[in-house]
């Protein structure tokens, strides 16, 4: 198959930096669309990848799957972009399409789903790379349509952060008599809490970092509860039907646990391994509380909250950095620096 190459920015093994690599990328094939990279969006998982602490990262990986740009070219097949659109991608660019979660809309859940980066590229029988680039080829049906009246910088992490907290919002039915609580206020925990906010409900922010507190509320938190403060953790005993944990790393879930109501469930979508410590089941026994996980969410559901954040005006907060600028980004999220998302202007990578 016919390749060219595109500048990009990536990491060739688990210690070194991020530094500017040449990768190939496919010639279109009749489904597929190549876009010009505008802005793509710093997630926590990009970090997570580049440094393996998943252990399944094969190197170089360019990561980045919050992608909004313009189409440059198309195959003969596309039928629902043109040469020119504004599009976006978030963090799957293929799928089986036959199985029962693609034909119920939950690519996500897959068993062949391919991530944006660090995914199996069956056209070039290699390592899918993400959003660090001057461009991507997408079969179409992966990517999506952009509202016309957002900030684009603003509105990449809506592919990563927006969908991933929209999804669970959306599947424990959250509206405007829900009691919804957000755990960390970082690129994920900002969307949260603007989106359970616009979808009417009471929205409680748990924050290790006072710091934090007024730009929890300004986001539409109507409190802000800090972590380690017993007190201020008893005041909310039993309270909430759904709780977003964003952590990115094992944390202990028992205290949140206690602030579930009777039904509630506390929905893990920040940390991946082992709990440590180990939950205790007798608060969830006695109130029949879940403990669930979630992952992105479909495609038609990512379209839905596009459209969802065209509608009601939401977008991200955003630091827009030069690439060139991505390993002291990588720094600050790491210290929980970052207000509240980090998102790449892509035209600095052709300087
Ligand atoms: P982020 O911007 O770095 O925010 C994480 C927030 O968690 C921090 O701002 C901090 O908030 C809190 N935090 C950080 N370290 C902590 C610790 N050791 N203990 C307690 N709290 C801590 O990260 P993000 O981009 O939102 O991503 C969050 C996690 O979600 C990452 O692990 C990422 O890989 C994962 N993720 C999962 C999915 C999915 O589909 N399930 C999708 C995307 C990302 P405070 O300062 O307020 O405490
Ligand atoms: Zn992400």
């Amino acid at each position: 198959m016919n390749t060219t190459i595109s500048k990009a920015y990536g990491t060739e093994s688990v210690e070194a930096d991020l530094k500017q690599l040449n990768i190939n990328r496919r010639s279109v094939t009749t489904k597929d669309i190549e876009i010009d990279i505008l802005f793509c969006g710093v997630c926590h998982s990009d970090l997570h990848f580049a440094r393996n602490d998943w252990g399944m990262t094969q190197y170089p990986v360019v990561p980045g799957h919050e992608i909004v740009g313009k189409v440059r070219h198309i195959g003969s097949g596309v039928t629902k972009y043109k040469t020119g659109d504004l599009v976006a991608v978030g963090c799957m660019v293929d799928s089986c399409k036959t199985c029962n979660n693609c034909k119920d809309d939950l690519e996500q859940y897959c068993p062949e789903w391919v991530g944006t980066y660090g995914g199996y590229d069956k056209h070039l029988d290699t390592t899918t790379h993400g959003g660090y680039s001057e461009s991507i080829v997408v079969d179409e049906d992966f990517v999506l349509r952009v509202p016309e009246n957002l900030d684009l910088a603003g509105l990449a992490p809506v592919l990563c952060a927006g969908i991933t907290t929209w999804s669970p919002l959306k599947h424990w039915k959250v509206g405007k008599d829900s009691k919804v609580a957000v755990v960390g206020l970082g690129g994920l925990g900002h969307m949260a809490i603007k989106l359970a906010h616009a979808l009417g409900a009471e929205v409680t922010l748990f924050s290790r970092s006072p710091d934090k507190m007024q730009d929890g509320l300004d986001l539409g938190a109507d409190q802000v509860i800090i972590s380690s403060d017993e007190a201020q953790m008893a005041s909310v005993t039993n309270r909430f039907d759904i709780i977003i944990d964003t952590v990115p790393y094992a944390h202990d879930l028992n205290p949140y646990i206690g602030t579930l109501a009777t039904n509630g469930t506390l929905v893990i979508v920040g940390y991946l391994g082992p709990l440590d410590p180990m939950l205790v089941t007798v608060p969830m026994i006695m109130g029949r509380k879940t403990v669930a996980g979630s992952l992105i969410g479909g495609i038609a559901e990512t379209q839905e909250l596009l459209d969802f954040c065209g509608k009601h005006n939401i977008t991200s907060d955003v630091e827009v950095i030069n690439i060139q600028d991505i390993n002291t980004a990588y720094e600050r999220m790491l210290k929980s620096d970052v207000h509240y998302r980090f998102v790449i202007d892509m035209a600095s990578l052709k300087e």
